[in-house]
């Protein structure tokens, strides 16, 4: 084969009709904000952990909203708070990130 210097991407096509959604609805039950969520950033912008664990409010919610697995990242959250200070929906994203950690230890 060839070698052109590059690769192609894996596909990163989702198929939402055969996603696992059950956290995700969890998540809306506990924190029903969390449907109020329109991916801004502002909260991934201002978190204090997001540049040493990645942690990301938004990416937690739009991954969920695809049926991905967000332990590992909600695992770097230290619960400080500051993303519900720029929040522009008003959602308690700590609680939120406190919410999944329950649905986790269950
Ligand atoms: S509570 Fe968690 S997600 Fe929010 S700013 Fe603090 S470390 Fe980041
Ligand atoms: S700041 Fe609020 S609306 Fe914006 S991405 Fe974060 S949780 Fe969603």
């Amino acid at each position: 084969m060839m070698d052109f210097g590059f690769s192609l991407s894996k596909s990163s096509t989702l198929n939402l009709d055969t996603a696992d959604l059950s956290l995700y609805k969890k998540l809306c039950e506990l924190s029903p904000d969390a449907r109020t969520c329109m991916a801004c950033g502002s909260c991934s912008a201002t978190c204090t952990a997001g540049p040493f664990s990645g942690m990301s409010v938004r990416k937690v919610i739009l991954d969920l909203q695809r049926g991905r697995d967000v332990k590992a990242m909600v695992q770097g959250c230290m619960l400080c708070g500051k993303c519900i200070m720029v929040c522009p929906r008003g959602i308690n994203t700590r609680n939120l990130i406190l919410n999944l950690c329950k649905i986790y230890d269950r």
